[in-house]
């Protein structure tokens, strides 16, 4: 009520961005109404685009503007290692580790019975598709150093195992309790080399 409508639909928007509170959401808010038009308007472009332009994988479920993804389609990758990750942004600190030359599988999540997350609601049942036709040798479960992340990697290590596949956890020394992609590459890197056989 302050604000012209329309300000006050956009700070109203913004607000909903994950850590924009009210006051952050109004200094961008005026932040964009200085800017020249032709900056907002790419800037409201790229979100419409990047919005539209991507969807999952169908093989891994990461994020991609192509189907299948640009690693699951390389001659260069190895498709018999995956690595099981969390999410799209984890995928992203491993690749920056430049050491992983495997395929990933993105769950998007890890199971959380405190926030009704089963097996069901993350990618689990596409995994064990995957490993069908026996092309996959080693699975290296790198979830989440935290409760939710060890609960799913036992989970996925108890169904994958009499499969034949080997099942492989990325080593700790990674902070526990906290979030794969927010530990630095080295330390990543001595984690995807330390790992053991589940
Ligand atoms: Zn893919």
């Amino acid at each position: 009520m302050y604000y012209p409508e329309p300000i006050g639909r956009l700070i109203s928007e913004l607000t909903k961005l994950p850590g924009i509170g009210p006051r952050t959401a109004q200094r961008l808010a005026f932040y964009i109404l200085e800017r020249p038009a032709v900056d907002v308007e790419r800037l409201a472009r790229s979100l419409v685009n990047a919005r539209q332009k991507t969807k999952y994988c169908s093989i891994c479920w990461n994020i991609t503007a192509v189907d299948p993804c640009p690693l699951c389609s390389s001659p260069y990758r190895d498709q018999s290692t995956i690595c099981v990750v969390q999410d799209p942004r984890d995928l992203v600190a491993m690749e920056k580790t430049r050491e992983y030359k495997g395929v990933y599988h993105v769950l998007g999540g890890a199971i959380s019975p405190l926030d009704g997350i089963g097996p069901e609601e993350i990618k689990i049942k596409e995994l064990l598709h995957r490993l069908q036709g026996g092309k996959v040798k080693e699975l290296i479960l790198a979830t989440d150093p935290n409760v939710e992340g060890e609960a799913t990697a036992m989970y996925i290590a108890k169904l994958v195992k009499p499969l034949g596949v080997k099942v492989t956890r990325i080593a700790h020394g990674l902070p526990v309790g906290g979030d794969l992609d927010y530990v630095d590459e080295v330390t990543l890197i001595k984690a995807l080399e330390g790992r053991r056989e589940l």
